[in-house]
């Protein structure tokens, strides 16, 4: 289901409302770092191309970031492209998909890559700061992290969801956008 559509000055506070942890980590370490990977390019923007970001806000929202690292003029060359082409607009002209958690949970990060899915992919340590940070309490942290343990990482993040939202998520979290929109939904009503 297409959410409605989403403007650059919006993303910010949708970030800490309403993204996933996965998409959350993504956002700011391209924040932080005014890069990211291909990997996390990828998982990132077809999220946010999902959740309702027009190609132009998205060229705007990613050369914002990149130009700060690697200039402008190699953003247009090497970056662009591939922003174009996720919407469809350049090779063959696939109107590419967001990434599934099932895809996201299967990926291999490498050295140096921030996508992949934090419930399986970071250590106990850091996932237990990053839910911190959410404003996961102490109770509800173990309860995620017996499930993790138990390598069930889409009921630790709908654990997570219910935690940050207070309210329940019967359906389960399967996609990053779904998490999105459900999010949207508690937070509008
Ligand atoms: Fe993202 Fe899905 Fe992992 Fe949640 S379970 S962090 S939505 S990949």
């Amino acid at each position: 289901r297409e959410s409605a559509e989403i403007s650059l000055k919006d993303i910010d506070n949708l970030a800490r409302s309403s993204f996933p942890l996965c998409m959350r980590h993504l956002y700011e370490k391209l924040k932080e770092d005014h890069h990211l990977k291909h990997g996390g390019r990828m998982q990132l923007g077809l999220f946010l191309k999902g959740v309702g970001l027009k190609l132009d806000d998205a060229l705007a929202f990613w050369r914002a970031e990149f130009s700060q690292k690697v200039g402008a003029e190699r953003f247009e060359k090497e970056y662009a492209y591939n922003i174009r082409h996720n919407y469809g607009r350049e090779g063959k002209r696939v109107d590419y998909t967001p990434f599934s958690c099932q895809k996201v949970i299967s990926s291999t990060p490498g050295v140096g890559d921030h996508h992949g899915c934090p419930f399986r992919h970071f250590s106990e340590e850091n996932l237990r700061a990053a839910l911190g940070r959410m404003g996961v309490g102490n109770r509800g942290m173990d309860d995620i992290i017996d499930k993790v343990q138990n390598r069930h990482y889409q009921v630790a993040c709908t654990l997570t969801f219910e935690a940050v939202h207070g309210s329940t998520c019967d359906a389960g979290i399967n996609h990053p956008n779904q998490y999105f929109i459900d999010s949207q939904k508690i937070l509008q009503s």
